[in-house]
């Protein structure tokens, strides 16, 4: 795709809305607009920047098409730079593809996907990672995927990589001075400085690109409930909803497949499982359900293991409590009853009454660990890909220090990670990875 300026259109909403907007960015976009739309009365400045305009769209023949409303933008005010408008008209298909057709017929052309977003790059408007951030918005499914784009369009990850390529460069300058000024600079203190820099440099990228953190934020964190039968699992789960979902019985075994709820805690989509009692069974469909349970189990990021505080615990949950990794939190239900129980670092609760339970979420966050707020997290696997070159790279270049090679070895390497964070951001201008990123957006973007 070529970076032109001329003017491009498209749709701008999706479909079945009550309301159309079609976009157009471009030279000449403002006197397409006066060609095929007139403003119903006479206003002084009518076309002034920002200002909301009544009037009839027309067709090249004349015709009107609808009663619409159109804005102006002039550049470099405008989502592209470019001289923008968009006329508001009524929803459905028929007027928004006739006002299109109108709009080429005046010399306009239909953009591509994401050929808005694309000229506000190429403009310089916004980076990369911040027009990635745009689809974020456009495809979250959760508060918290929503709020890490807005972090991102907003700059959050675009500083983060800003400042670890002026470290990265810096140290570039450094080795090119230590080679290029042998006599006068120590190219052993050299070294040590560029490598002591680089690891915190390295360190910054790998708990800025944590994999684990990245899709937590994304997709949210899975909290998978198991236990005995009646212990209060599905009671548990409800309590935490706060509403009546899950089967609550008091015959052993009722609920024989997993099943999964959303919930949002302190910014963080958590999907909530409850599984069937971890029980040697006979039954055969409740047998498929203890194994669903157990593959559920497998993948969890917290896992809560519910005890019933009346009553003794079993051999086979005394020997549960032995196998337990860091994922696990023990629940301690039924606390309004009479308590046989009492366990260290266990959380007690009643799903009863709701005692407890707010202090369990407070767990469960801290249990997942990851800060919704924290501004260098990277959420896109593009964006973590490109951290993980740039980690590999300094690590070469400190292995390279670290074994007395010559100090330019490292600097190729530095470069090397230098380039790879400019992919995030789009600075190295690579046009392999500009177009992968804007082959998923939607046309009108
Ligand atoms: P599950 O089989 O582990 O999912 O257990 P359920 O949630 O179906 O609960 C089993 C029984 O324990 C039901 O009769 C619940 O009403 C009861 N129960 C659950 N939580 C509590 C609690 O906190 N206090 C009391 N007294 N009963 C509870």
């Amino acid at each position: 795709m070529l970076n032109r300026n001329d003017a491009i259109c498209a749709i701008a909403t999706g479909n079945g809305g009550s309301i159309a907007i079609v976009r157009v960015s471009g030279e000449n976009a403002f006197s397409i607009l006066k060609r095929c739309f007139s403003p119903i009365k006479r206003i002084k400045n009518a076309y002034q920047h920002g200002r909301m305009m009544y009037g009839n769209v027309y067709d090249e023949s004349g015709e009107t098409i609808d009663e619409a409303m159109a804005v102006c933008f002039y550049a470099p005010n405008s989502y592209t730079t470019e001289d923008v408008f968009e006329i508001q008209m009524h929803g459905g298909t028929m007027s928004a593809q006739a006002v299109l057709k109108t709009l080429v017929s005046l010399g306009a052309r239909m953009a591509e996907p994401g050929e808005f977003t694309r000229r506000a790059f190429l403009n310089g408007r916004i980076d990369l990672s911040e027009a990635e951030a745009v689809m974020g918005i456009v495809g979250a499914k959760s508060q918290s995927a929503l709020r890490a784009s807005i972090r991102q369009l907003k700059g959050g990850v675009s500083a983060g990589i800003g400042k670890a390529r002026e470290e990265l460069i810096s140290l570039v300058a450094l080795i090119s001075a230590a080679t290029d000024f042998p006599d006068e600079i120590d190219e052993d203190v050299t070294a040590k400085n560029v490598s002591g820099r680089a690891k915190k440099v390295c360190d910054y990228l790998i708990s800025a690109s944590d994999k684990r953190h990245a899709r937590i934020l994304r997709q949210g964190a899975s909290v998978v409930l198991a236990g005995l039968p009646n212990v209060g699992k599905s009671s548990v789960m409800n309590a935490l909803l706060s509403c009546e979902r899950a089967i609550v019985t008091d015959i052993p075994g009722t609920t024989r497949d997993v099943l999964t709820e959303s919930v949002e805690l302190n910014g963080v989509r958590l999907s909530l499982s409850d599984t069937a009692g971890l029980r040697d069974t006979e039954d055969t469909v409740e047998k498929i359900g203890v194994q669903r349970a157990r593959d559920a189990l497998k993948d969890a990021d917290v896992v809560l293991y519910v005890l019933d505080a009346a009553r003794e615990m079993t051999d086979e949950e005394r020997e549960n409590l032995t196998e337990m990794d860091d994922r696990y939190i023990v629940v301690l239900n039924k606390s309004d009853l009479d308590s046989v129980i009492s366990l260290e670092n266990a959380v007690t609760i009643s799903a009863k009454t709701g005692e407890g339970i707010s202090y369990l979420t407070d767990k469960i966050i801290e249990k997942i660990g990851v800060d919704a707020e924290n501004e260098d997290l990277m959420t896109l696997p593009r964006h973590i890909e490109c951290a993980e070159r740039a980690t590999e790279a300094i690590n070469r270049a400190i292995a390279w220090i670290e074994g007395g090679m010559p100090l330019d070895f490292a600097a190729n390497d530095l470069t090397e990670a230098l380039n790879a964070l400019g992919d995030i951001t789009g600075e190295s201008m690579n046009e392999n990875v500009i177009d992968r990123v804007f082959k998923d957006f939607c046309v009108g973007k």
